[in-house]
């Protein structure tokens, strides 16, 4: 990718973070259970039916491992948390990937830059030795 494709596309993952709405990470996992008491239907040995489902929300911060349980008429509210963390993951990481090789890039070109000048530089002392060595076999 050119440096401007680069620096363009950067300025458009910015304004996709700008819109992102709120955001939890984690991921939602539906239980079904057993309550263990008798008679009941979760443990009818015809066509036993668990209770749930329960949603369980679990999620890693800073290093900790939690979870917790999300009432029914959250879950909606959830998923869409969940979903616009995931976006903003992946927005992020795609600026980090490109912020690498722009960085490189520049790098490179600054260096292509300076050679050329270097090389310019050397070409002009070489062209004044020479006049100068050639003043002295005189
Ligand atoms: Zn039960």
């Amino acid at each position: 990718m050119q440096i401007q494709k680069m620096e363009k596309r950067i300025e458009e993952i910015k304004g996709k973070l700008v819109l992102i709405g709120e955001m939890r990470p984690g991921s939602l996992n539906e239980q079904l259970t057993v309550c263990g008491r008798s008679n009941c239907r979760c443990t009818a040995p015809k066509k036993p039916q668990k209770h749930g489902p329960y949603y369980q929300l679990s999620y890693v911060h800073q290093g900790k491992s939690t979870s917790q349980f999300v009432q029914k008429e959250w879950v909606g509210a959830v998923r869409s948390q969940l979903a616009n963390y995931k976006h903003f993951k992946a927005l992020t990481a795609e600026w980090v990937d490109i912020a690498l090789t722009l960085a490189k890039e520049k790098l490179r070109a600054d260096k292509e830059r300076h050679k050329g000048e270097t090389l310019a530089l050397e070409q002009k002392q070489r062209a004044i030795r020479g006049t100068r060595s050639r003043d002295m076999t005189r």
